[in-house]
């Protein structure tokens, strides 16, 4: 019997995996596609971050391969491109094909089993812990279970009701390009009619755009520009964003684009039926804040200290206090971001007052260092 199974090896099971493997637990990691794979992601990672990649003895590889320091934030919408005043590092990006590999390696290395690729299929009580069985017929007991299975989707062993769709539902999508002309060290948030998104410098030379458009934007985009979903997106969103439409002027495009959806972000419990729940699957911000990766590595930093500690009864409320406010925060900026109205009034104002990006980013957890 394992005393942690636990169920995805994306950035919070593989943290939770590497902290309680090191501690002398004995850890069964479940992952059910195979490495390295890309992700819709922007793949920015704060720097309040570094000390649970530390702890995890990832922090400086996480250096090494991950593209510059971020040294601004910057808001792109309509024919505004303003960046915060004042240099410091936010934070870095790096691809989630290296990221969940450094990760998971990580874990592996401190001692953790690994299933992979592996799906978990079934999870039921014993007098003892749980016993699960995997896709390929490999039953595992273990004392606690770790569910990290990322965005909840209605699917799968840990889905309630499957959602309605709505016009509102999210529509992400990503790629990386090569040879854009966005300025060095920016990091700028893409605020435009129906959605928003992010550009950042990320490894090996490669800009990555994220972003996330309501479902009726994307029907209105198709229509409008025609082609494939993911290339109407990218039309519409450089129709709306001067900085987007210049960063992209002698950009290729380096590799195909990813889309994922709906997505569904809001605050889940953080234990049910004496299972933990660790990263999206707990709690997912608007993907406007990039803090989604940060948090999913940071709540498994949290959960493991409680559990070795022998204190997992406070993990739900701790959880709360610490990131429930960004997951809040991120909602408000999404709203005012995608809204005509709202995103009139927020530009004005931030083109009066630019230490408001820097303001911005603090409350969804950002905390710089200095240069
Ligand atoms: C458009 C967009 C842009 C974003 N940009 C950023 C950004 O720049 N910075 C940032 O910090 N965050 C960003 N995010 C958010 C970030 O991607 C997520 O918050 C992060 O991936 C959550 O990590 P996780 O470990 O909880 O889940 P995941 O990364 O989704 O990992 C979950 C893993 O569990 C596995 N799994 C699922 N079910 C099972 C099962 N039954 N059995 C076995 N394995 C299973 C999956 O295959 C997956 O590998 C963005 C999100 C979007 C949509």
């Amino acid at each position: 019997m394992f005393d942690a199974l636990i169920v995805g090896a994306g950035p919070a099971g593989s943290t939770a995996a590497r902290l309680l493997a090191q501690a002398g637990w004995s850890v069964a990691l479940v992952e059910k596609t195979d490495f390295p794979r890309r992700k819709v992601c922007g793949e920015f990672i704060s720097a309040p971050t570094m000390p649970v990649l530390e702890a995890c003895g990832v922090a400086e590889a996480f250096v090494a391969a991950a593209g510059p320091p971020v040294t601004y934030i910057g808001l792109y919408a309509g024919q505004t491109m303003q960046s915060s005043p004042g240099e410091q590092v936010w934070g870095r990006a790096l691809g989630r094909e290296h990221l969940d590999t450094l990760l998971r390696d990580a874990a592996v290395r401190a001692g953790a089993c690994l299933f992979q690729p592996a799906e978990l299929m079934s999870l039921e009580r014993t007098p003892d812990g749980y016993r699960c069985k995997l896709d390929n017929d490999i039953a595992i007991a273990a004392r606690i279970v770790i569910a990290a299975c990322g965005s909840w989707n209605g699917k799968g062993v840990f889905a309630a009701a499957a959602p309605e769709s709505r016009p509102s539902d999210l529509f992400a999508f990503k790629a990386h390009f090569r040879h854009t002309a966005l300025p060095d060290g920016l990091m700028p948030l893409l605020a435009f009619r129906g959605g928003y998104g992010g550009m950042v410098h990320t490894d090996d030379g490669r800009t990555s755009l994220s972003c996330c458009i309501r479902r009726d934007t994307l029907a209105h985009a198709r229509s409008r520009h025609g082609g494939k979903a993911a290339e109407a997106v990218l039309a519409h969103i450089r129709a709306a964003t001067a900085g987007v439409e210049r960063a992209l002027g002698g950009a290729q495009l380096s590799d195909s684009f990813l889309s994922t959806g709906p997505i569904r972000p809001g605050i889940r419990p953080r234990v049910r039926d004496g299972i933990f729940f660790t990263g999206n699957i707990a709690g997912e911000a608007h993907p406007v804040i990039a803090e989604g990766i940060s948090m999913a590595i940071q709540s498994s930093g949290l959960l493991t200290r409680l559990l070795i500690a022998g204190r997992p009864q406070a993990y739900a409320a701790e959880w709360h206090r610490r990131f429930a406010p960004r997951i809040h925060a991120a909602t408000l900026f999404a709203h005012l971001a995608m809204r005509d109205d709202t995103r009139a009034v927020s530009l004005a104002v931030v083109r009066r007052f630019p230490a408001l990006l820097a303001w911005g980013a603090r409350l969804s957890g950002k905390a710089p260092i200095s240069t």
